[in-house]
Formats: C-alpha cells, sequence, structure tokens
C-alpha cells in the first residue's frame, strides 16, 4: 500500500524500522507455527517461585511462558508478546498457559500453595475469558480456585473496551484472585487501587531493585505495603536480586518475594527438582 501510494514512500521508513516490521512477521509466524505444533513443547511453561520474606519457604510460583524454535533455541516472552497480543494468538497462546499452569500445580498440590499467571488485556476483554477459566478449574475440582492467581497489568484497565469491573467480578465470583502486577509503573496506579477488587499486589521491579542503598524507594516500598495492608491485600516483590534488598524487604515485613536471588524461572522439571530439594529440607 505504502508503495502504492507513491514511488518513494517506503524511503519514510528507515533501516530499524524495517528490521522492526520484519521482526514482528517473523515473530507472528513463528507464534503461529508454535501453536500448531506441541504445544507443551514448543511453548513450554516455565516457573519461577515466590517465596516468604521471613524464611525463604515457597510459597507460590508465576507461570512465564517461553518459546521454543525449530532450531531449539529458547525465546523470551519479550520477542513474541506483542505480536501475540497485536494479532489476537494471545487467546490460545493464554489458554494453553492456563492448561499448563493448572496441570502443574495439580501435580505439586502438595508442595505449592498457588500458581499466579499472567493476563493480558487482549485476552481479559475476550467474551470467552471467563467461561474458559470455569471451564479449565472444573476439570480440576481437587484444587481450590483461590490456588490460582490471574496477574493484571495497569495497561488492561486503560486496554480493555469492555467492562472490566464487571469482568473482574466475574472472574472473582468464581474463586479466583487477581494480582495487580507491575504496580507503581503506571500513571494512576492509586485509581487502579481503589477501583479494582485485587488480592495481591505485586511491586515493580523497578521500587525493588536496589531498595536497600535508596532512601526514596524503601519508603515508597514502605508506604504501599502499607497501603496494601490497610486494604486487605497482600504484597509480593519482585525483581529482588541482591541478598541486601532482601534484607531490606524483610525489616519492611514485606510478605513475598520473587526474583533471581532466590532462582531464575525454571523449566517445569526443574523447579519440580527444586520443590521437592525445598520440601526435603523443610522437613529436616
Ligand atoms: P512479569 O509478569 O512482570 O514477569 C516478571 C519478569 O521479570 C519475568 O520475565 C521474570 O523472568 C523477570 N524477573 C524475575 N525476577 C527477576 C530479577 O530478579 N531480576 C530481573 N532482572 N528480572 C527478573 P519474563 O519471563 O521474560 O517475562 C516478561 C513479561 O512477559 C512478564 O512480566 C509478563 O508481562 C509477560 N508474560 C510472561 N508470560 C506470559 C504469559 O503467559 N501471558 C502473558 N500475557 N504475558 C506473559
Ligand atoms: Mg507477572
Ligand atoms: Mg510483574
Ligand atoms: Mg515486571
Amino acid at each position: 500500500a505504502a508503495k502504492r501510494a507513491g514511488g518513494n514512500r517506503l524511503e519514510v521508513f528507515n533501516d530499524r524500522m524495517r528490521v522492526s516490521v520484519r521482526e514482528r512477521l517473523l515473530a507472528e509466524a513463528r507464534l503461529r507455527q508454535a501453536l500448531d505444533g506441541d504445544r507443551d513443547a514448543t511453548l513450554p511453561v516455565w516457573f519461577q517461585p515466590i517465596v516468604a520474606a521471613a524464611d525463604g519457604r515457597i510459597l507460590g510460583a508465576e507461570a512465564l511462558v517461553r518459546m521454543r524454535t525449530p532450531e531449539g533455541e529458547i525465546l523470551a516472552p519479550g520477542h513474541f508478546i506483542t505480536a501475540a497480543e497485536e494479532t489476537g494468538l494471545v487467546v490460545p497462546l493464554g489458554e494453553h498457559v492456563l492448561t499448563s499452569a493448572l496441570r502443574h500445580l495439580l501435580l505439586w498440590q502438595d508442595e505449592l500453595g498457588y500458581v499466579s499467571v499472567n493476563v493480558s488485556p487482549r485476552q481479559l476483554s475476550e467474551p470467552g475469558f471467563v467461561p474458559m477459566l470455569a471451564g479449565l478449574l472444573a476439570r480440576v475440582p481437587t484444587l481450590a480456585p483461590h490456588r490460582l492467581v490471574l496477574e493484571i497489568t495497569e495497561t488492561a484497565l486503560l486496554a480493555t473496551s469492555v467492562d472490566l469491573q464487571e469482568r473482574l467480578g466475574a472472574i472473582k465470583a468464581l474463586g479466583v484472585r487477581i494480582a495487580l502486577d507491575d504496580f507503581g509503573t503506571g500513571y494512576s496506579s492509586l485509581t487502579w487501587l481503589q477501583s479494582v477488587p485485587a488480592d495481591v499486589v505485586k511491586l515493580d521491579r523497578s521500587f525493588v531493585a536496589g531498595l536497600a542503598d535508596d532512601v526514596r524507594k524503601s519508603s515508597i516500598i514502605s508506604a504501599v505495603l502499607w497501603l496494601a495492608r490497610s486494604l486487605g491485600m497482600t504484597a509480593v516483590a519482585e525483581g529482588v536480586d541482591a541478598e541486601a534488598d532482601w534484607q531490606a524487604l524483610r525489616a519492611a515485613d514485606c510478605p513475598a518475594i520473587q526474583g533471581y536471588l532466590f532462582s531464575r524461572p525454571l523449566p517445569a522439571p526443574d523447579f519440580d527438582a527444586m520443590l521437592r530439594r525445598s520440601t526435603v529440607l523443610a522437613a529436616v
């Protein structure tokens, strides 16, 4: 179309833009191919532990999707989530992640309290989302629905066309919990806190990393923790990758933390091995 509009129109694109358009198309093609394949192999769900700040005990895990390319390369979601959102492919992708997360929680139900799954705005606004979720939960009747947490970001609040309150209400009516992901990075965090019936606040990494040496960060963290507690919500600090930050969070009475200090996201078999090791340790 750009070419038809006038011979030299393509020149308004610089090289970097051309590469990114090509990358977007490549991401889309790869995603379609992955969704058509054996999804557990092509779109494996990895797990990162969420631990008690007080003693490092594993409380739950966040499910984080990966893509395994035909060349065997593992791609983080940064390479394909935007394309998934824009094409709507995040709908089947998200259903796969939820299915896999629940299946693994079933497997780990005696050692793991909950699994937390990211849900994109596009998924949330899909009319079939709540029935799909109810259907998946019905397949695992031995798991209490509160053991599933859905993580939504502030952008979901802005991006969804549907009545978000109503949609979140229907999710809560199923007994599923809701977490506000990347909390504090948007520009309407307090509105969000006021209007969304969330159970968990996930403090974004940008407030957490280096908090031990930064009075402003630690003041913000303390205030948000207080606010969350006052509203009857629990909190998880994300991106804890330094011992000093863990100590500072513990001193601030942050209930739970997640980060490279404890573990990176792991393929399910490795997460399984870690769970068994920590259970043995807890039993000693
Ligand atoms: P998120 O939900 O905020 O997930 C946390 C991200 O921070 C993960 O990146 C995790 O690996 C990374 N992280 C955890 N601890 C640390 C740390 O100590 N230091 C640092 N530097 N990073 C840490 P990942 O797996 O690359 O995921 C990136 C984002 O992609 C996620 O951010 C989430 O928004 C999205 N995503 C992941 N899986 C899914 C999914 O199944 N569906 C949807 N819709 N989005 C997903
Ligand atoms: Mg998340
Ligand atoms: Mg997050
Ligand atoms: Mg984040």
